[in-house]
């Protein structure tokens, strides 16, 4: 299916690296270990979270939960699931009658655009009355990209002109979803990094109005993490999680790239739950995403 295939090369370099080793040795020892560490890795896995995995192997070692080399995959598949699906997740509140507001930060390039415009789709899809916002007002091109989207789905774009408050698009956008009833409003932002402070007072600006305008809004601010750039990801959601209150994480463009682990690395580092992935480019690429699967995907 399109998940797997699209995990494709992360699970290339996570399953068939560590087969290969295993089958280099007949029994566990610190070497194979730290072959093990390695390949965790290059997956993007990241520093803190492979310790944490090899500390648990090590642990289940000594329990006898794993006794060959072979068992290692199993068990770290188990281990990632839970890791995963570790910590509840609130069920978001929502006030009868009123628009249920997802703002979508995060750095330009790493598909926040495209993403709303399949997130549109995928709630009008399901039946629901979906509104855009085009908050992103430093880039005409960001607004012209979210009409297009738009257009797509039959959706409407509440925007202003190039340059206009963010905030003032953000209040006009409440009032347009309440007045027509819409389900969800979709709100996007600037992610121009390089004048950060400026964009870091603008994106509370936004979340501020919006808190204003709809009670218990925004009831997700969604950060846009591209998949490809690993590490550095989980910068940006450092950055981004000292702004705003991120509640959850849309990790684009996993088709293509081995560094698929960073999944894992951001929800055992920084605690942020990834709700969507993007697979593709394409209007259906993507996904909620499923803790579960996920694992199957990687190493089943
Ligand atoms: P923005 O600057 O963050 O708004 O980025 P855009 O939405 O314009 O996307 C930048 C590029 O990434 C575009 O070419 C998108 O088609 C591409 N893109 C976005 N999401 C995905 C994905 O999940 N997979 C792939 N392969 N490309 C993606």
């Amino acid at each position: 299916d399109k998940l797997k295939s699209g995990l494709e090369k992360t699970r290339k370099g996570l399953t068939e690296n560590i087969d290969r080793l295993v089958g280099g040795y007949a029994k566990i020892d610190e070497e194979l270990l730290d072959d093990l560490e390695a390949i965790l890795l290059a997956a993007d896995i990241g520093v803190k979270t492979t310790a944490k995995l090899i500390a648990d192997i090590k642990e289940g070692i000594k329990t006898k939960a794993i006794t060959t080399p072979q068992e290692m995959r199993p068990f770290l598949s188990g281990r990632i699931t839970e890791m995963l699906c570790a910590g509840s997740v609130e069920a978001p509140v929502r006030s009868p009658g009123m628009p249920y507001v997802i703002m979508v930060v995060g750095v330009n390039g790493v598909g926040k655009t495209t993403t709303i415009g399949k997130l549109g789709s995928f709630f009008a899809q399901h039946g629901q009355k979906v509104l855009f916002a085009a908050a992103d007002t430093f880039r005409a091109a960001a607004i012209d990209q979210l009409e297009i989207w738009g257009k797509r789905s039959g959706l409407e774009v509440i925007k202003q002109a190039e340059n206009s408050d963010p905030a003032a698009v953000a209040f006009d956008a409440c009032q347009a979803a309440k007045a027509r009833h819409a389900d969800f409003l979709i709100i996007d932002t600037a992610g121009r990094l390089h004048t950060k402070s400026n964009l870091m007072e603008e994106l509370k600006k936004v979340e501020r109005v919006v808190a204003r305008e709809i009670p218990s809004a925004p009831q997700e601010i969604l950060l846009v993490l591209d998949a490809t750039t690993g590490q550095n990801a989980i910068n940006q959601a450092k950055l981004f999680s000292q702004v705003v209150r991120v509640s959850g994480v849309v990790l684009t463009k996993l088709d293509g790239t081995a560094k698929g682990g960073v999944v894992i690395a951001i929800k055992h580092e920084l605690g942020l739950p990834v709700r969507w992935i993007g697979v593709g480019e394409g209007i259906d690429d993507l996904r909620p995403f499923d803790p579960v699967d996920f694992a199957n995907a990687l190493f089943g």
